[in-house]
């Protein structure tokens, strides 16, 4: 697992050559007023198993700007922030999330990679000034109908915490999920490729 780490250090230096916008960061780097809460990094996850060595997000650099932009959207105008639960993650995280929940509603077949394994996209939810996360309707990692963003059967206050974070990551470039009111796919995802760092 100590591979995993020294591999994501250096991959910057790797990738030079590449467009710089497409580099993979530390989103702290980028902007350290989004809370990170990586579950995956703790057993407080639906694998119930320690996932991550690392409890930093990665993303591509010009997903973690964009997201940083929303970010001070939400503070400028509601005086609220984004929370990040995800990121990045290499594929043999993937695999094993498969392994233990291969329902393609909630979890991407490793053989096609998901839009995280790209650096690509996020898990996110709104806190207020306290840190204090709001009512979406059901935790992050639900895998249930009520995650799904058009649920009926939420509060009318939870459904309009759920479209202020929809809209706010629509407005800064970043596509909704239906199924899960938490994920967003950056919208240059597709220009990505999947990485693996294991
Ligand atoms: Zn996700």
């Amino acid at each position: 697992m100590k591979k995993f780490v020294l591999i994501l250090l250096f991959l910057p230096g790797i990738i030079t050559s590449a467009q710089t916008d497409t580099l993979i960061v530390p989103l702290r780097a980028i902007d350290s007023t989004i809370v990170q809460d990586v579950r995956y990094a703790t057993g407080n996850n639906f694998t119930k198993q320690v996932l991550y060595p690392s409890a930093k997000v990665f993303l591509r650099k010009i997903a973690a700007e964009n997201l940083a932009q929303a970010n001070d959207f939400l503070k400028n105008n509601y005086n609220l922030r984004i929370k990040i639960f995800d990121g990045f993650r290499p594929l043999f995280v993937q695999k094993i999330m498969w392994q233990i929940l291969p329902d393609d509603r909630y979890v991407a077949d490793p053989a096609k990679g998901s839009r995280h394994n790209r650096g690509a996209a996020v898990d996110v939810t709104l806190i207020d000034a306290e840190g204090n996360e709001l009512d979406m309707g059901t935790p992050y990692d639900d895998f249930t109908e009520r995650a799904s963003f058009a649920s009926k059967d939420v509060s009318e206050k939870a459904y309009a915490n759920r479209k202020l974070l929809r809209e706010t990551m629509i407005q800064f470039g970043f596509d909704p999920m239906e199924t899960e009111w938490w994920h967003f796919d950056f919208k240059d995802w597709n220009k990505f490729g999947i990485l693996d760092v294991n």
